[in-house]
């Protein structure tokens, strides 16, 4: 006999069968079932009639209940044939108990004019069940289509795709995703396996709740350009970079989302190159820079005593020359130490305003091109590297004179507010487009337009200050419109005791 389990799953096959909603979106309109089905019925209440009530005339109204059920079931489950189908059968069998039972007269023309009708009822109630229901086939096919289409879209993009359902189970994936990852994902579901590429091989460095298509779906919100590294089956270390968007329905739920991951790997080495390139360059460079100051300064007091002013204004050019390259040195040297963490602080309490005038009138002594008001000096008290200060608002100074006209004003603001110190430093320069503001605090970034004038530079300067700031606690910002100046704000927290 069949075990309890196989019967179970017979059971459950012959009920999906018979369930005409899940032939839903088929569109397989067949004729066989409902014949057969409404054959046997026609058949059964025969038997029933001739064999167990023994009374031909025993066929009565419950018939027509039971073929009408059957005309809307099988409009539902196979369309209009399946309807029009059981509604021939039924009619047929009509017709047939009128002359097996032999009406007569006026039964005979009441029993041929309800036969008619019913079945002008029931082949209209069999074209419109079944035309709804082919209309539903049809939208559904079409959504499938739609979802092949995307499917052979996705699998050809040149990034990672991942679309998760709303509950985080994973609807699509394409190809790359598993070269990117290394390995083919099978069947994976719920939301712990949506965090997959960077998110479920992070090895529990990533927790779930910190994937993007989590938070996406969690938050409704975008993600974006998440990195991460994971370690791949063939224990290849690989750089991802992650974002993700919610998917919305018309009314704005969030129905499902989709992740977006790039292999990085090759950028990161490069960069990595590039990183260490800077790192041997300049400390490379920085002991034959000391030992040319030195002999400079030597080569001055000489020429001092010969009393030769061409010699001695040449000897000045140098000076100045040497010190800038001096200062690109030491700021490469900074970006080499940010990279590998070894950027020292040493903090003394001081006044920030009397910092700032120091470096105001040193500009004013050097530059003649820009005015520089300095206001808002009530004296602010602060505790940091007076020395790394100094460099953020020279930086900040000198960018300002650098990307504005001369002649212009250049506005230095000092403000205590909720418990934060905050300069600004404001130009009216060419500005910063929308869309390059964040990205000029990243290292070795300048913005470079076909039309604009190029100016000099390596684009660390706002990167080291930036990281000064940080390890402050405090944060830098921009406000700027292109073409109407800037305005460079930094904030130190101050603390209680100030
Ligand atoms: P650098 O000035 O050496 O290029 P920075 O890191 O100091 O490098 O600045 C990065 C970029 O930000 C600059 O190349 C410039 O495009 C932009 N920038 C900085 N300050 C200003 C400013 N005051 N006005 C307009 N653009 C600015």
């Amino acid at each position: 006999m069949l075990n309890r389990y196989v019967r179970i799953r017979i059971l459950m096959r012959l009920l999906r069968y018979l369930n005409p909603i899940e032939h839903l979106g088929e569109k397989k309109y067949s004729f066989i079932f409902p014949f057969i089905t409404n054959l046997s019925i026609c058949l059964l209440s025969e038997v029933y009639s001739y064999k167990m009530v023994k009374n031909p005339m025993a066929v009565g109204a419950y018939i027509i209940f039971v073929n009408v059920a059957l005309i809307i079931y099988f409009s539902f489950r196979s369309g209009i044939i399946g309807g029009l189908t059981a509604t021939v059968i039924t009619v047929f069998y009509y017709v047939y108990i009128i002359f097996t039972r032999h009406y007569q007269g006026t039964m005979l023309y009441s029993g041929l004019l309800t036969t008619a009708i019913l079945f002008v009822l029931y082949a209209s109630i069999s074209f419109t069940i079944g035309w709804l229901k082919q209309i539903i086939d049809s939208l559904i096919e079409r959504e499938a289509n739609e979802k092949n289409r995307l499917r052979s879209v996705v699998q050809q993009l040149p990034v990672g795709i991942v679309i998760a359902d709303k509950k985080g189970k994973i609807e699509i994936t394409n190809r790359k995703l598993d070269t990117i990852l290394g390995q083919k994902r099978h069947g994976h579901s719920g939301m712990g396996s949506t965090l997959i590429a960077a998110e479920v091989q992070s090895n529990g460095s990533v927790s779930n709740a910190q994937s993007p298509l989590s938070l996406a779906l969690t938050t409704g919100k975008p993600v974006t350009d998440k990195e991460f590294i994971i370690t791949r089956p063939d224990k290849k270390v690989v750089y991802l970079r992650v974002s993700a968007a919610p998917i919305r329905s018309r009314r704005g739920d969030t129905i499902a989302a989709a992740s977006i991951i790039d292999d990085i790997t090759q950028q990161k080495e490069i960069e990595k190159r590039k990183d260490d390139f800077v790192n041997i360059a300049s400390h490379e460079l920085k002991t034959p820079l000391t030992s040319m100051k030195i002999y400079i300064e030597s080569l001055r007091r000489r020429v001092q005593e010969l009393n030769d002013d061409q010699a001695h204004k040449i000897l000045q050019r140098i000076q100045i020359q040497t010190d800038k390259l001096q200062e690109l040195v030491n700021d490469l040297l900074d970006v080499s130490r940010i990279q590998t963490g070894k950027l020292q602080f040493t903090k003394d309490e001081f006044v920030l305003n009397d910092l700032i005038s120091e470096i105001v009138e040193g500009f004013a002594e050097s530059e003649k091109k820009q005015v520089i008001v300095y206001s808002g000096k009530t004296p602010i008290r602060v505790l940091a590297d007076r020395f790394r200060i100094y460099q953020v608002v020279t930086n900040l100074l000198t960018n300002a004179i650098k990307y504005s006209p001369p002649g212009s004003a250049i506005r230095i603001v000092t403000k205590r507010q909720d418990n934060r110190a905050i300069v600004s430093v404001a130009d009216s320069g060419i500005g910063i487009a929308k869309e390059q503001q964040k990205k000029i605090f990243d290292r070795l970034y300048q913005v470079t337009e076909p039309k604009e004038k190029t100016f000099p530079g390596l684009g660390i300067g706002l990167y080291i200050s930036k990281e000064i700031v940080k390890r402050h606690r405090g944060s830098i910002w921009v406000e700027s419109q292109k073409g109407k100046g800037s305005t460079f704000y930094f904030s130190l927290p101050l603390q209680k005791e100030y």
